[in-house]
Parts: structure tokens; sequence; C-alpha cells
């Protein structure tokens, strides 16, 4: 069995992270419960930073929060110095209710609103990634009336397949998102840019997709983007101050995944960009990086009780938690692989071959199938692992489930940062038939 950072097995027999008893945490806060081990994020955090420091490379680690976005989570970001990613006025206001810092705030994303950009502007978030032309009229628009001067990076498409599950590659040429390098639109774009009051052009973003394993995607993104920046220095006279190559660096959620080590693929980045801009005499960028997943993916935990079973004779046992997909949309979704244990018996041998459903009306909730385990009793605990990042943020309360709470656990110490949603919740919106009646019978 492989467990991630402070994870173990006490005593008991009982799964513990960050020094607390599990079982104790689920009779303390129910379940289904997500459970983050503080120090391992501590720990990858300080992994991407520290390259960059040895490295002696100018630069920014923003942790992309829509992996898992919550007030402690990005006030944890904080602590660590770390910058930070939004892609909608809801994660930016995540942010500022954290108090986090606005000016290393970077806000994405492929369609963002007039209100959203208005508010990025209100708040002097640190840059927005522009993402297509209309985006880059509509904040010249807002920047002019507001008389306010925007930072800005570019978003660029090089046109690299990354080898990772289809659903979750953006940088291919056929890609909503982004400026296409090799066809000149982002040359078009750069120039647009360059030519306005309101835009201060800082640089180039690139990011090819998601739990990638090997560097050679960004190396060849970093190669491309080099040299068409060589090009536009030659042409335009145009510099960058930032090479930002996005996120995706690829995490171990079963056996058959075998990431290398973060630093390699900064090491590896830089390598390639100081040689490129050696070999074309431009000044070396910052480099500017986004994890989100590798940030905080195998930190999570997600706890769960086992309940009814249904046997299908020569064909597979079937085993109810209570969640699914409500929590973890991932194994529908992207056909996503997971690892468990019985987290109250976790030295039992593993005697069964069993798959685990989930409780939701859809045959595809399904988080793992076929995994040995020892007998399922009703009532045992099962625990999820590599669940942090895309779990909580893609929760949402299909069949009427409320959302499960978040637990952060270090040193012993235990802290509800977001509280489990109640019945009351669920209803909260909703408006009753007879507060619309006027409209409902004109
Ligand atoms: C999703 C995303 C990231 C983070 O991706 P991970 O796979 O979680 O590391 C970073 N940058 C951009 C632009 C993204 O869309």
């Amino acid at each position: 069995m492989h467990f991630y950072g402070t994870s173990a097995i006490n005593e008991a027999g009982h799964l513990e992270i960050g020094g607390c008893d599990t079982v104790e945490l689920a009779k303390k806060y129910g379940t289904p419960l997500y459970v983050y081990d503080v120090a391992l994020i501590r720990e990858r955090a300080r992994g991407f930073k520290e390259t960059f420091d040895r490295l002696n490379v100018k630069a920014q680690v923003a942790y992309a929060s829509k992996a898992f976005s919550s007030i402690a989570m990005v006030q944890l970001a904080a602590e660590e110095g770390l910058s930070l990613d939004v892609v909608s006025a809801g994660e930016l206001y995540t942010a500022l209710a954290a108090g986090f810092p606005t000016e290393k705030i970077h806000f994405h994303g492929n369609n963002k609103s007039e209100e959203e950009l208005k508010m990025a502007l209100e708040h002097k978030v640190g840059c927005i990634v522009v993402d297509n032309f209309s985006e880059l009229s509509l904040l010249e628009e807002v920047c002019s009336e507001q008389k306010t001067q925007m930072s800005v990076l570019l978003r660029v498409t090089p046109g690299i397949e990354a080898h990772t599950h289809d659903y979750i590659l953006t940088g291919q040429e056929d890609s909503k998102f982004g400026f296409d390098l090799q066809n000149g639109q982002a040359e078009k774009a750069l120039l647009a840019a360059a030519d306005s009051p309101w835009i201060d052009l800082l640089g180039i973003h690139c990011h090819i997709g998601s739990q990638i394993f090997d560097t050679t995607g960004f190396v060849l993104a970093a190669e491309k983007i080099m040299e068409k920046l060589n090009e536009w220095s030659k042409k335009h006279h145009f510099e960058p101050k930032v090479l930002n190559l996005g996120g995706g660096f690829g995490i171990r959620y079963t056996a058959e995944d075998d990431p290398i080590p973060p630093a390699r693929y900064v090491e590896e980045i830089i390598t390639k960009v100081k040689e490129e801009s050696i070999r074309y005499g431009l000044e070396m960028p910052e480099i500017w990086i986004e994890p989100g997943r590798s940030l905080v993916g195998d930190s999570g935990t997600t706890l769960y009780e086992a309940g009814s079973q249904k046997d299908v004779p020569n064909v597979r046992k079937y085993i109810a938690v209570d969640g699914g997909m409500n929590d973890n949309i991932r194994p529908a979704l992207y056909d996503a692989k997971y690892e468990a244990v019985l987290a109250n018996r976790a030295n039992d041998p593993k005697e069964e071959l069993v798959s685990i459903a989930g409780k939701c009306c859809e045959s595809g909730d399904m988080l793992i199938w076929d995994i040995h385990l020892p007998q399922v009793q009703k009532g045992d605990l099962l625990a999820v692992f590599c669940t942090g990042a895309y779990g909580y943020s893609m929760a949402n309360n299909y069949n009427r489930i409320p959302r499960p709470p978040v637990v952060f656990v270090e040193n012993g110490r235990d802290v509800l940062v977001v509280r489990r949603e109640s019945l009351k919740d669920i209803i909260h919106l909703d408006m009753p038939l007879n507060a619309n009646a006027g409209n409902y019978s004109r």
C-alpha cells in the first residue's frame, strides 16, 4: 500500500493523517469527510519554490485555486508565499475574503465577463491572462472607462499535444483556449496589446494540459514560444518580462502512475528557457508556473462509511458508500482511478475483490472498479486517497445530497475549514411557487 505524506497506520490499526486518527475524525465530523494533510501541501509548495531559488531564477509559483478553493486553503497558499490563479468572480471573491495579497492574483478564463474584468480592475489584481480577441477589446474598454492600466499575459496555444486524457487537453491547435502561436493570431494579439495605452504587456502564458508525466511537452512548448519571442524581438522589439508555462504536473493516483518529482519539471523548463535565451541573445524572463493538482491532490483523502452491499454471483460485489459522484465526479467524468484502504482495519488482510459504488441514481456513479479489501462490513470506514484536487471543487448537489465538510490536519490538530452543508442549505436558494404567482399567471 502506498501512503502519502504523513499518512500511516497507528497502534490501533487505524489510518492516521497529520497525527489524527481518521476513525476519530469520522466520529467527530461525520462522513463523507475530506481530510487534508497540511504538512504535505507545505512540502509540495516548498519543493517548487526551492527549485527556483536553488537555480537562481526569478519566479512566481501560483496555486491554481480551481483545484481546491476555500478561504483556509487560499490563506495557506499565502502563508507559503505562493501567488494565486483565479478563473471566476467566485474564486476571486474567495481570495479577497481570505485577505490574499491582490497583486499576486492572476485572473484566467476563456470568457471573463465585463463584471469580472471590472472586479479584477477594482481590486488591482496582479495580472489578467487574456485569452482571445473579444476579451482583449473588452478589457481595453473597461480599462479606458476606469482610466486604469492593467498588466496582461497573452495566453498562447503552442500546438503541443500532451499525452494525457483528451478531455483535459488544452494545448493543441483545435482548442477553445488562447491565441494560436503558429497561424499568426498570437502575433496579432501582441501588436494589439502593445498598441494599447491601457495594457501593460508583461509576457506570454501557455498551459499545455493536465496530469502530465514527463517534461517533453513543457520543453517543447518553451522551445516553440522562445522561437517566436526571438522573431518578435527582432520584428517588434518586444521582449517579455514573464514567461508563464502553466501547470499540469502529474501526480500518483494509483500504482499505474509514475510521476517524476515536481522539481524535475521545473529544472528542465528552466534549463530550456536559459539555453534558448542565450542562443537568441534574449534576456532571461521570469518563469511563472501554476500547479494545482500537484500542490493539493495527494494531500486530500476522503473518508466514507460503507453501507449496503450487492453481490452479483460470479460477476462482482458492489459495496456502496455514503458519498460518490457528489463529492468526487472524476471517476464518472474522466474514468479516473483511485486507491483506498479500510481506515478502521488498515492492517487486516485483503481477502476480497470488490467495487465501490456511490449512492447517486446513476449507474456511472462508481468510485473504484475492482479493489482488494478486507471483508467489508456495514459501518466500516473507507479512505480513498489522492482526492485533494478537483474533488471538493467539483462537488455538487445532484440528488440534493449536501456537500461534505473539509478538515485540515497537522501535527495532531484538526481544524474544520468548510462546514458540512445542511438540508436547510440545500433549499436556501429555492423560492416557493406562490412568491412568483403574479408573474406565473400573466
Ligand atoms: C487547470 C489549470 C492549471 C492547473 O492545472 P493542474 O493540472 O491542476 O496543475 C494551471 N493553469 C491553467 C491555465 C489551468 O487552466
